[in-house]
This record gives structure tokens, sequence and C-alpha cells, in this order.
């Protein structure tokens, strides 16, 4: 079997081959999903259940689209408003919800290590969907299926990561994925908005956004993560928008061919040009909200397969 995992925590723990795995698949769910006959049943009979303790619109309505055109029975928990505020534990919350057999849980959590936790305490698969600023492994797949489409192929080719890498999951999850693949990583941005431990990636880092764009295939540029801030990271969004905002000048620094995404949600003319997200011969932004019901598809059909061998194996010793 290419695919091992009993989770989907992180890119880490992924060999390259698994991340092709789902790759793979999830080109198989694009053609299903732009059919008028949506319904596959990898995962009839089987219970999803999201759990989100921060906001989410796009991933949620993915994950949950996801489940629904596989078959599962599907549940989203408002954690917003639930037991939490009344204080309740991560771990009692996990363990109630174990007791109603989920066989998929999607959990978004504001700290790193939330997701790993949980994991822990309950016997069905879990998928992060972004746990603070560690990682989210499906935004990261669908960024590499996005490009893998755009390109060809998905090795040896020049990406710049633009913006707010301290604070963004996003960040480091497609370079942990891209890394893994073999193509070449710069970072770009202004250095309080660099992680501290930026060797450790072994990429180029660039604080001038010009020269950072020189002959790049790909440019992806991050969301100012402001609720992760707690001071002047920026002086002024005027100001980081004329320096590292994406517009047509500083694009034309990359390869004509380059393609530009952005993972949403967009805050135009902070980030991004809103004429640069809109045109449709550079922007592949709307691309990657598609591949993104694709790759969840893939993922939660590959660990629903493990869950269900696992459940036969122990049956048969039992
Ligand atoms: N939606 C992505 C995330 O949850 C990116 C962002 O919020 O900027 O991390």
């Amino acid at each position: 079997m290419t695919f091992t995992q009993k989770h989907l925590l992180g890119i880490e723990p992924l060999h390259p081959t698994e991340i092709t795995a789902i790759l793979d698949l999830a080109d198989q769910y694009v053609d299903l999903n732009r059919r008028d006959q949506k319904h596959a049943d990898a995962l009839a009979g089987l219970t999803q259940i999201n759990m989100f303790f921060e906001n989410s619109t796009r991933t949620q309505a993915s994950f949950e689209l996801a489940g629904k055109r596989l078959g599962a029975d599907v549940m989203n928990m408002a954690m917003q408003a639930s037991s939490i505020k009344k204080g309740e534990t991560l771990i009692d919350t996990a363990l109630t919800l174990n007791a109603m057999h989920p066989d998929l849980l999607v959990v978004r959590h504001p700290h790193s290590g939330a997701v790993d936790l949980l994991a822990q305490k309950v016997n069905c698969a879990v998928l992060n969907a972004g746990d603070g600023k560690h990682e989210h492994p499906t935004q990261a797949l669908l960024d590499a299926l996005t490009i893998r489409r755009a390109k060809g192929r998905l090795h040896r080719l020049n990406i710049a990561i633009c913006g707010d890498i301290a604070h963004s999951r996003v960040a480091r999850s497609n370079l942990i994925l891209l890394g893994k693949m073999e193509n070449r990583i710069r970072l770009v941005g202004p250095p309080t908005l660099m992680p501290s431990q930026i060797d450790a990636f072994g990429c180029e880092v660039y604080h001038d956004m010009r020269e950072g764009l020189q002959d790049v295939d790909v440019v992806m540029m991050l969301r100012l993560q402001r609720e992760r801030m707690d001071g002047g990271f920026i002086p002024s969004e005027r100001e980081y928008y004329h320096r590292y905002g994406l517009d047509a000048e500083k694009l034309s620094e990359a390869k004509p061919d380059a393609i530009v995404m952005h993972p949403g949600p967009m805050n135009r003319g902070v980030e991004i040009d809103g004429d640069i997200a809109d045109d449709i011969n550079r922007s592949v932004i709307q691309e990657q909200v598609e591949m993104g019901v694709a790759v969840r598809m893939a993922a939660m059909d590959l660990l629903a397969r493990n869950l269900r061998e696992t459940r036969r194996q122990t049956e048969v010793m039992a």
C-alpha cells in the first residue's frame, strides 16, 4: 500500500510517495466533481465530525462537501459556542465525541500540537485542518495539486513564498511539502515576519520583493495573520503593500508564465492587488479552492481505507 498513515496531522510524517498517492487520487476526484452526478461511496456508512475551534469558512465548507460527496454522514460542531466555553477540556470533548463512534474527525485549533494530542485519545482517523502556527496539511496538498496541474510537474520549480511567513501554518506545510518534492524555495518578506529558525529550512531568504520574485515559476502569497500578531510587525498596511504587496510591476520580475497563488482569505490592496488576484491568465486562486475539495476527498478516502483495514485485522485477531 502506498499510503500507510492512520491520521493526517501534518506534511512532516508523509513520504513523497504518500504525497503523490493523495494527489493522484485527488486528480480523479477533480473529474468526479466536474460531473453532474458528483456522488461516490468511499465513505458510505462512516461518520465524519468537523470540530472547528477557530473560525473558518472555506476549509470547513470544503471538508463538509468532500465528506458528503463521498457518502459520509457529516456533522459540524459549533465549537465556538460549545462546552469548551463552559470549561470542558479539549480531551474531555474528544472523549465525549469518541463515545459517539465517529470514523473521521476533522479538527482546527488555535494551539499548535492540539490536534496531535487529540489524535492520541480517539479511535478514529484525525485530520488536521490547521493547528496554530504549526501545520495545515490539506492546504499544502491542495496547493501542490494546483501547481502540478498548472505546471505539469511538482519538482525542480522555483517557488517564492511571500509575506507573513512567521505566523503562517500554510507557509510551514508548504515549505515541508515542496522541499520533500525537491523544489527550490525562496522566502520573501520583511525581517519581522520571518520565523526565528529560518536557517533550519535551508531556503533562500529575500527582503526585497523584486529580487525575490526574479525568474520564479510560482508566486505564493500569504495573508497578514493579524490575529497572531501582538505588536508592531509592520509599519502600516499602506507601507506593507508598497513594499510587499503583489502588483503587476513586482510580478513582472517572475517568469512570464508564473502562476499566482493565495490560500485565502485575501486582503486585497494589502497583500495583493485585486486585478492580479482576478487575472485568469496568472491567478490560480479559484483553482486552489476547487482542488481543496478533491484533495480532502482523497485524503479522507485513503485514511478510511486504512481505518477499515485496521478494524478488519483487529476483528480477525479477536
Ligand atoms: N486559511 C488559511 C489558514 O487557515 C490561511 C489564512 O487564514 O490566512 O491558515
